[in-house]
């Protein structure tokens, strides 16, 4: 490909509105162009990164035996209800109608299309195992989309659905395969990831995996054992604790302390306490004078009592709210307790039948600041401060002590078992001719979100560093004076022709500009080989070689360039 033929669209410095490292480059090089709040339009150059993810996963599906086919991304509200998911998925469901007044939703996963079709076209035992996929558009109108493609609203992403006749076969020719077929995919792509065990929430068992991608800047937590090969996410490393004999989220709680303003809230989100369960006698420490504690639980609950006790010799006043000075504040069902201007204990101990998605935390200066309209805007929570509350814990799985790393959901494989097929009635005859329903899973890779962890994974100060299977390009030629040297020109035009022979996917930036931006631009698109072709070289017959990841540069004859990147 030839610079003057493509579209490259590089930005000195990132909008301000990208806080990732990926996000920042990702439109500093041109990859995506944000349209909107969650959308993106795949710029020809970050076009090229996603057909290749695609082709990987794609080819790894196929060799696992997964059939592709294509569904529509519009469809019908009749199947999300009879499935119960309409009413269930709430706001991330987009809902549209058509001009006869027919309501529809935008997918943001494809579970009930798939099995309508599958109660239709399969009937025996004969016709199983099956495993379909498709590559598809998805759209689930996020809360908060951020992070570009990260959190996106729109995305691509690949999921597919297996179909058994019993829970062995669900595990042996549906679960085991992708689970593998997924450890190949995040190889090839050359990402450094690690599978953890989820939460299978309602239909319950441990038949669920995430794929994280392991960074500092992911949104998710993983547990992990110092000792054993145990991690899970802390979703359900929370759950476990909780089952547990001890009231892990109390002792949790009641360990954090000062400077654990933020922490006990962060960690009360980061635990994610579920929604219904029961919670009781949070006991909240402060150690400093001054120190301010709120928790503001959204949801149904009751307080019973709340009762603080000061720390002995230390002075201050007591400012504690009243439970009927809550209520009045935030009526019923809202809610916050802690101590104003404080130092000791607070007790508080209350039921909570259902707890939103939301507790959130506030020190003293947002609670001022935002007059008690605080909430989504409150301060990220910071990871560390939970990272030291909770570690050393002995861990979940009984060895060793319980360690957090923060980690990039890329791929998430799940075992269903009934709970679509029961719903929609897919069954089929077994070998007695009696009628079963089916077992099923289903399996997704987030594709774009993967192009944006990898960058998360392989970046420095100069841009972008792609492993080979995903860069857009596998070398660059940088012609210094491509239009007013005759010499690099015929060299450039040379080497070009000997490596797209030999099937590299090279670009000749041919584009009329200063060495130093061709240059810099070449490092920003992270290519990892790249030939710069100057007149003073080439007097010696020389091209400069460099590796991007290493940054290594030698000066290699014009002739055998092509040989080295073979
Ligand atoms: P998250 O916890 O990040 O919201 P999820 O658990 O809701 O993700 P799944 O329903 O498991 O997502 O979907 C499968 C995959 O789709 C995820 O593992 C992720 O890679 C990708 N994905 C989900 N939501 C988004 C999004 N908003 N933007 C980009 N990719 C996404
Ligand atoms: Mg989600
Ligand atoms: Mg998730
Ligand atoms: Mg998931």
């Amino acid at each position: 490909m030839k610079a003057s033929q493509f579209f490259i669209s590089t930005l000195k410095e990132a909008p301000t509105e990208a806080a990732l490292a990926s996000h920042k480059l990702m439109l500093r090089a041109g990859l995506i162009k944000a349209n909107a709040s969650g959308l993106y339009t795949w710029m020809p150059m970050g076009l090229r990164v996603l057909r290749k993810v695609e082709a990987v996963v794609r080819e790894e599906m196929n060799r696992a035996g997964a059939i592709e086919l294509l569904m529509p991304v519009i469809q019908p509200a009749d199947l999300w209800k009879e499935s119960g998911r309409w009413d269930f998925y709430g706001d991330e469901l987009l809902r549209i109608t058509d001009r006869h007044d027919n309501l529809f939703c935008f997918s943001p996963t494809c579970e009930e299309l798939i099995t309508d079709i599958v109660r239709k076209e399969i009937t025996s035992y004969k016709q199983l195992p099956k495993n379909f996929y498709h590559i598809q558009t998805k759209f689930r109108d996020e809360r908060r989309p951020r992070f570009g493609v990260m959190r996106a609203r729109e995305f691509i992403m690949k999921d597919a659905y297996s179909f058994h006749t019993d829970y062995e076969s669900l595990v042996r020719d549906g679960y085991q395969p992708m689970y593998d077929a997924y450890c190949r995919v995040f190889d090839r792509l050359g990402l450094d990831y690690r599978p953890v065990a989820a939460d299978t929430g309602s239909i319950g068992g441990t038949g669920s995996h995430e794929f994280q991608v392991l960074a500092e800047s992911g949104e998710d937590v993983i547990a992990y054992s110092s000792e054993s090969d145990f991690a899970a996410n802390i979703e359900l490393a929370a759950t476990l604790r909780q089952s547990g004999e001890r009231a892990p989220a109390q002792e949790t709680l009641a360990k954090v302390h000062t400077p654990g303003v933020k922490t006990i809230a962060a960690l009360v989100e980061f635990l994610q306490i579920p929604i219904e369960r029961t919670l009781k006698s949070i006991v909240v420490e402060g150690e400093e004078e001054g120190e301010l504690v709120l928790l503001l639980l959204r949801g149904d609950h009751e307080f019973n009592e709340i009762k603080a006790e000061k720390l002995p010799g230390v002075k201050s006043p007591l400012a504690m709210a009243s439970p009927e000075a809550i209520q009045a504040q935030f009526g019923a069902n809202g809610g916050s307790l802690g101590p104003v201007g404080f130092a000791g204990k607070v007790y508080a101990d209350f039921a909570v039948e259902k707890l939103a998605d939301t507790v959130i935390g506030a020190n003293a200066d947002d609670w001022h600041y935002t007059g008690f309209n605080f909430g989504r805007d409150c301060p990220e929570p910071e990871f560390a401060d939970i990272r030291n509350a909770v570690e050393g814990d002995p861990s979940p799985c009984g060895k060793g002590y319980l360690k957090l790393a923060r980690g990039i959901e890329v791929g998430h494989v799940f075992q269903l078992r009934d709970k679509y097929s029961a719903a929609l009635k897919a069954s089929f005859l077994d070998n007695n001719g009696k009628s079963q329903i089916m077992e099923m899973g289903c399996y997704g890779i987030g594709i774009t979100r993967i192009v944006a962890a990898a960058i998360e994974q392989n970046n420095d100060e100069r841009g972008i560093i792609w492993t080979n299977a995903m860069a857009p390009f596998q070398a660059v030629i940088v012609p210094m004076n491509y239009k007013k040297s005759e010499a690099v020109r015929a060299a450039a035009d040379q080497i070009y022709a000997e490596l797209s022979a030999a099937g590299i996917d090279v670009l000749l930036d041919d584009r009329d500009e200063r060495a130093g931006v061709l240059l810099a631009d070449s490092e920003l698109l992270g290519i990892p080989h790249r030939i710069a072709i100057g007149d003073r070289g080439l007097k010696e017959g020389k091209v400069e070689y460099t590796e991007r990841r290493s940054g290594e540069t030698e000066l290699v004859a014009a002739g055998e360039i092509a040989a080295k990147l073979k």
